[in-house]
């Protein structure tokens, strides 16, 4: 009997006509027809990120809030801001083709001193969107041609964040931090080169405003060798924090000129202790940022400051809150944890003093319960442990924080 001709089973090329044919259990498939079916197979995934998009319709602002309240504390107008703008966002992906209207990108700018929550509102809005997210410092940044690194390896590191899959890279969250940091020195357009502060800012535009970009898929240049990887930045949402140290004067300055001519009651108006309130692009231009760069970050909020409640409240109220962690690693080993109120007010006051803001929280509590985690493991009759005021203090005033602060 003549031996059968092995073809493949979708095209019926004869395994001569093929580079490959691979064999099944029961037919073969030859190269060009694998090429074709990844393309089907990279369509239909693509189609399928689409249509998550389509389900979107459902949240509203005030959801996308909610959700935010779960863990971060306060910052009512950031909050707000920010889940009208990724409302927005959302409206404007699933807008395509509808009309000619083009909606522009709604990225945000926020403004607040360290340890204030900017960082963790960004990654708080990125768990709730279930979108790739990164974080990158705008200081190691500098322009094309220079030592460090360019712009574009934000998006490498946010393609790594997803393991390459440029779709979902092309629709998540970049936060840039330090961004006051890149601030010209001052008002006038610079004459000489600022390789590190208006460089850069040139530099970001064309990402932040969404467009075809070359990206190192590695970062930075240490492999110039590397194959680049293009990222369409259109559906990109960038935040960008700060804590624009100085903006304070630069605000009250320009809101006592603006009152030239008013009684001198309307001055008594302003309140110092929330400036930040009153922020707007102009100070933000005036404090070094490029116009062009303003306008593509037309979302502009600001943080409060921490005062002692908000911090009470941080120690104990958000889903993963610090006092419930540590409650949660003592109860592992058998142990309640009990807190005194008074012991809250306590570590709260400890971090504005030490001016370690929220940041702080964590490295008192440590300082805190560090030698019961050491030393309770092994003592298997602890049931309990009491963290009143009395408990706390005699901790942190043995502790290396009060030679730190006295320094
Ligand atoms: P920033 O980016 O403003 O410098 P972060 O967002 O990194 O500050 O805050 C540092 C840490 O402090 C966070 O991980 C969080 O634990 C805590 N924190 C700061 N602000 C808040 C807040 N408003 N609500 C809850 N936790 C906060």
């Amino acid at each position: 009997m003549a031996k059968e001709k092995i073809k493949c089973s979708f095209c019926g090329r004869d395994k001569s006509e093929t580079l490959l044919l691979i064999a099944g259990i029961d037919g073969h498939i030859c190269d060009a027809c694998v090429e074709q079916a990844m393309e089907i197979v990279r369509e239909e995934i693509g189609e399928k990120h689409k249509s998550e998009f389509k389900e979107i319709p459902d949240i509203t602002p005030k959801q996308i809030k909610e959700f935010l309240d779960g863990y971060v504390i306060g910052q009512e107008e950031a909050k707000k801001h920010i889940a009208v703008a990724v409302y927005n966002h959302f409206k404007r992906l699933k807008h395509v083709s509808a009309s000619d209207i083009e909606i522009d990108k709604s990225n945000i700018i926020l403004v607040g001193e360290t340890g204030t929550g900017k960082t963790l509102l960004a990654k708080t809005i990125a768990r709730f969107l279930n979108v790739p997210f990164t974080i990158v410092d705008a200081t190691v940044f500098t322009e094309a041609g220079y030592v460090g690194e360019d712009v574009e390896s934000m998006l490498s590191r946010l393609l790594q964040a997803c393991d390459y899959d440029v779709k979902a890279a092309e629709r998540g969250i970049v936060y840039i931090d330090e961004i006051d940091k890149i601030a010209r020195k001052n008002d006038n357009p610079s004459i000489t080169r600022d390789v590190s502060g208006e460089g850069v800012q040139q530099a970001m535009l064309k990402i932040l405003e969404g467009a075809e970009v070359n990206v190192p898929p590695q970062g930075g240049r240490k492999h110039p060798e590397q194959k680049m990887v293009k990222v369409n930045t259109k559906n990109i949402l960038f935040i960008a924090g700060g804590a624009f140290s100085g903006i304070d004067k630069i605000i009250e300055s320009r809101m006592n000129a603006s009152q030239i001519g008013y009684k001198h009651d309307a001055k008594e108006k302003i309140n110092k202790e929330n400036i930040l309130e009153h922020i707007t692009h102009q100070d933000l231009k005036k404090f070094g940022l490029i116009p062009e760069l303003i306008g593509r970050l037309p979302v502009l909020t600001y943080l409060d400051r921490l005062d002692e409640d908000a911090l009470v409240k941080i120690l104990t109220e958000p889903k993963n809150a610090l006092v419930k962690q540590y409650t949660e690693l003592f109860a592992m080993e058998g142990i309640k944890l009990v807190f005194k109120e008074d012991s809250y007010r306590y570590i709260a006051k400890k971090s504005i003093e030490f001016k370690l803001g929220a940041r702080g929280l964590r490295t008192i509590l440590e300082t805190i319960l560090t030698d019961a985690m050491y030393e309770l493991p092994s003592k298997k009759n602890v049931k309990e442990l009491v963290v009143d005021l009395a408990y706390a203090k005699s901790k942190v005033e043995s502790s290396k924080l009060v030679k730190f602060k006295a320094a």
